[in-house]
Order: C-alpha cells, then structure tokens, then sequence
C-alpha cells in the first residue's frame, strides 16, 4: 500500500507539480507581464449574470479594454456577455469548459476542454481565441504541447478579491500598491468556484470602481488589452520559430 501511495504522490509530483513551478517561474513561453505602460487588467471565471453586465459598464464608463478569461460552459449559458465583450473591444481568452484543474485532466481531456471551449467561443464572436489561462494557473506535463497553439498567460498581480473579506478590506490598497508598468491583474467576476465567495464580485467590483475613479485622477495608466494583444500577435508572427 505504502509504495502505491509513493507511486501516486511522484505521479502527481511529475505531472503537475513541476511543470507547473517551470510553467508559472521559468518558461518564457507563459505571459506574466507586458512590455506596456501600466497595467493590464484581466478578469476569470465569467461570465456571470448577476456582475459581468456590471463590470462591463464599469470598463465602459471608463474607457478600458479587458481581457476575459471565461468559462466555456458558462458562456454557453450567458453568450449575450460574450458578444458584449467582444463588441465593446475586450480580449477573450479560454479558462477551460468546466474551470476544472488541469491536475485533474489527462492530456486527452484537457485537448476536450480547450476543443469544446474554442468551437463555443469562436461560434460567438466569429473569430479564434487565441489565449488561455488555465483555471488557478494549474499546469500539467502535456499543457505544453496540447496548447501549443495558444498563448499562455498567467498574472504578476493576484489579490484574493475571490474572498468577500479580501476584496472588501484589502484590494482597492494591493490594487494601487502594485501599480507598475506590465503588471498583469487577474480579479473575478464570478464567486461560485471552489474556495471563493458568490458576493466577492460585488466588493472586487466597489474596489475597482474606486481604483478607476482614482487612476483616473492620479493618471495610473491602463493598458489597453486589445492594442496589446494585437501587437502581441505581430511580434510573435515576425520571430522566428
Ligand atoms: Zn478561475
């Protein structure tokens, strides 16, 4: 029994845990940061009815372009945010079918995840996503090769704005702590995973408005996600493979 459990505990520990710590620390290939002025704001987990509408009005209001990393299955549900977002200029991306880990996914199911994510998402806005992040940053060995086609992003401002308590006491302060050129924020607009709480969005949501409302003011810049990711493009498309 021990060496069963031995076996499974290093199974786990090649498959997950150290491509993991050389996807999130070393590899070149994954976006932690942008070569941009300010910051680059991102949101996981939506589409949600009950925040994303909100958000976007909130982003509108203030004339910046997001990243979206949604889930596929929601986005099934809710295609109107979707389209919005696309229309009001935001960068979608892929967080998986179902938000499951990719610890938890074998090659062949996290090539379904991505497959079924990308036919939903590219049937509503007419045209490829071409990012993924993977639900909480969770590689596994095969990530690599069966996302090759995708750029990888994670994040290099994370804040725990998925804890009611969190986003309410201490966000809008990290926010303008970690103010820095290319920094990447990752924030939620959905509370319903694992370990998070449903309101959360509501407080990420007072925070942020008042960060805006202060960037605004103190002249933060926000990177604009849909200039990025176009330039992003072009410049990988002219270095050489
Ligand atoms: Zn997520």
């Amino acid at each position: 029994m021990k060496k069963i459990g031995a076996t499974l505990a290093g199974g786990f520990f090649l498959y997950n845990i150290i491509p993991t710590f050389i996807m999130q620390k070393i590899s070149k290939h994954v976006i932690k940061k942008t070569n941009e002025a300010g910051v680059l704001l991102t949101f996981d987990d939506g589409p949600n009815p009950a925040y994303t509408g909100e958000l976007l009005d909130l982003l509108n209001k203030y004339k910046i372009k997001a990243m979206f990393y949604v889930v596929a299955q929601k986005a099934a549900q809710h295609p109107e945010f979707i389209q919005r977002m696309h229309r009001e200029g935001h960068v979608i991306g892929i967080h998986h079918h179902t938000h499951t880990s990719s610890f938890l996914l074998s090659p062949f199911q996290l090539k379904k995840q991505l497959q079924k994510s990308q036919e939903i998402l590219q049937h509503m806005i007419g045209e490829p996503v071409l990012f993924y992040r993977p639900p909480y940053g969770h590689f596994n060995a095969s990530t690599a090769w069966i996302a090759k086609e995708y750029y990888l992003m994670t994040w290099s401002g994370m804040f725990g704005d998925w804890r009611s308590k969190t986003a309410q006491n201490s966000l809008l302060q990290n926010l303008h702590h970690h103010v820095a050129d290319g920094r990447i924020y990752v924030l939620h607009d959905c509370g319903k995973n694992f370990g998070a709480n449903e309101e959360a969005p509501h407080f990420m949501l007072q925070a942020l408005s008042q960060f805006l409302n202060d960037a605004k003011e103190q002249g933060i810049i926000l990177t604009d996600a849909q200039a990025w990711a176009k330039k992003y493009r072009q410049d990988k498309s002219t270095l050489p493979s």
